[in-house]
Parts: structure tokens; sequence; C-alpha cells
């Protein structure tokens, strides 16, 4: 028994060794990615459920690493926070963004908004009001996504004034994940977001229980009461999109119509759809 455990001992230490070692080796690697400039913007469409037109884009961080391909955010986007780099990762997400955004319009592509992922790191980054007027963004076309769980403290008055810096400067915010924090409505419904995502996990149940239903329903009868845009993440049936449509939702981002592709992707696919839309309805009896 006593050599089990010592056993035991050492495989935790290994384990947990291995795992010390994989962290410092993806910290030095994230840093050298950030030098070697490969990290870019994916991006996935989002449609206004009425018309299924493309309504906006959520712009979505991606390692394009040499070795091992396009690596989503789970792989290093917490390292990445520990090593204080997450407001750099924003910055340039946001940089590609606008840079793409200004591509597809000068390719005849009007996308109404853009958004992107803001961290609590970058919110509270005071050189963020100056680098966002030197970026000369048009207002209303860019939509800032802050996770519910950044614990909204109306008592924070750096970040309540910087969320008001952002609105002056025309960029839209949304509370992203609503419904995973532990914010209450109240205090989040103070910083008057223009949008309100909710998160996937309450979209997934809404077709199978009337009590995930319910729940849906309620938040997006809070919205429009208080004029807010809703939006539904992880729609991935034509099922939820419809449901989703009839109780109300505003803009919806999934699977079932589109997953991340890369900005000239984005490109060929919202050609096609717009192309599909304006053919579908100038064909009358094939519309639905
Ligand atoms: P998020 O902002 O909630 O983004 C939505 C995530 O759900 C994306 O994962 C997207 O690929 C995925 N998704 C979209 N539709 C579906 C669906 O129908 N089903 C399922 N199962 N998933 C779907 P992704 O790209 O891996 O990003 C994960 C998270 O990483 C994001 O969640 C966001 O919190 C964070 N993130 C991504 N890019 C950035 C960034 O530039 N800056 C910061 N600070 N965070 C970012
Ligand atoms: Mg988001
Ligand atoms: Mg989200
Ligand atoms: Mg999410």
């Amino acid at each position: 028994a006593k050599r089990k455990g010592r056993n035991r001992s050492e495989f935790f230490t290994d384990t947990l060794r291995s795992s010390v070692i994989h962290t410092k080796q993806t910290a030095d690697e994230i840093l050298r990615g950030l030098e070697a400039n490969e990290f870019i913007a994916y991006f996935q469409p989002q449609f206004d459920a009425h018309t299924l037109e493309i309504s906006g884009v959520e712009a979505l961080v991606r390692w394009d690493h040499p070795g091992k391909g396009i690596m989503p955010p789970f792989s290093f986007l917490k390292i990445a926070e520990s090593l204080n780099v997450v407001s750099r990762l924003d910055e340039i997400v946001l940089e590609h963004a606008l840079r793409h955004f200004q591509q597809w319009a000068k390719s005849g592509l009007d996308i109404p908004k853009v958004s992107v992922n803001i961290s609590a790191q970058r919110l509270h980054d005071q050189n963020l009001f100056n680098r966002l007027s030197s970026l000369g963004i048009r207002p209303g076309s860019v939509c800032f996504e802050l996770l519910e769980s950044i614990s909204f403290d109306e008592h924070d008055e750096l970040l309540i004034g910087n969320i008001q810096k952002l609105k002056a400067l025309g960029i839209d915010i949304e509370i992203d994940d609503f419904g995973t924090g532990h914010a209450s409505i109240i205090s989040l419904l103070k910083l008057t977001p223009r949008r309100l995502k909710i998160d996937r996990q309450l979209i997934r149940p809404i077709l199978q229980s009337s009590t995930g239903r319910q729940l849906v329903e309620s938040i997006i009868d809070i919205g429009q009461a208080c004029g807010i845009e809703i939006v539904a993440e992880g729609v991935e049936s034509m099922a939820h999109a419809a449901l989703l449509r009839d109780l109300g939702c505003h803009h919806l981002q999934g699977y079932a119509f589109a997953r991340p592709m890369s900005g000239a992707d984005f490109l060929d696919f919202a050609r096609q759809r717009n192309w599909l839309t304006e053919w579908e309805s100038s064909q009358p009896d094939r519309l639905r």
C-alpha cells in the first residue's frame, strides 16, 4: 500500500509538472505568435430573424499556428489572460475586423455591423480611447460584446465611465453570454446596452423544455420592454431559429446558418447568400 501511495503521489507530481510545462510552453508560444502576427480574426454571420438576411458579423480570435493550423480560443485565451495580452488580442481582432469590413464594402458587400469581444482587461485600459479615436470608427457600425461575467459593479466608476465613453464614440454595447454570469438583471440594465445576447446553454433546451422556453421568452420580454435588441447564439437547427423568431428574437447566430470562417470565405458566403435571397424574392411562387 505504501508503494502504491508513493506511485500515486508521483503520478500527481508528474501530471502537475507536465501541465506546468505545457502552460509555460504555450505562454512562450503565444508571445512568439504575437511577434509573428499569427493571431487573426474569423467571422461568423448573424441573421435577421425575420428576413434571414445577414444583419451583422461577429469577429472571433483564431491563432493561425504554423505547425498546428487554425486554433480556437479555448486553447490559448486563459493563458493569454494570465500573460496580460488579451487586450492586445482584442485590439488585433478589432483591427482585422475593421480592415475586412472596409474590403467587403469595397467589394460591394454592405454588412450592417461588426461585433468584437472585449475583455475586462481592455475595458480598463486607459489607452483604449486614443486607439479607438485613431481608428475612425463609423458610429453604429461596431458593437463591443462584454461578457456578463465581467462582474458588473455599479460602483466601479472607471468601468461605468469607460462604457459611457464607448457609447459616446458611437460604439454599441452588447451583453454577451447572458444567463451564465451572476450579474443581476437590474445592474445590467443600468448599463443600457444596445443588445443582449442569450447564451447558447439557454438556447439549446427550448425545443424540448417548456421551462427553458419560458425562461428565454421572459428574457426577450424584458429586453423588449427596455428597447434592447435580442440576439441568440448557438442556434443549431432551423427549428430553433423558427421558434426564436416566434418568441421575438431579433438576430440569430449559430451553426444552423454558418460556422466562423476566414474573411475571404465570409465574402464568398455573404455574396452567395445575398444572391440567393434576391433570387428567392424575385420568385414569388417559391416563397415559403
Ligand atoms: P462567444 O463570444 O460567446 O462566441 C461564440 C462562440 O460560440 C464561438 O466560439 C463560436 O464559434 C461558437 N458557436 C457559434 N455558433 C455555435 C453553435 O451553433 N453551436 C456551438 N456549440 N457553438 C457555436 P469560439 O470562437 O471558440 O470563441 C469562444 C469564446 O472565446 C467566445 O465566446 C469569447 O468569449 C472568446 N473570444 C473569442 N474571440 C475573442 C476575442 O477576440 N477577444 C476576447 N476577449 N475573447 C474572445
Ligand atoms: Mg461574443
Ligand atoms: Mg457569446
Ligand atoms: Mg458563449
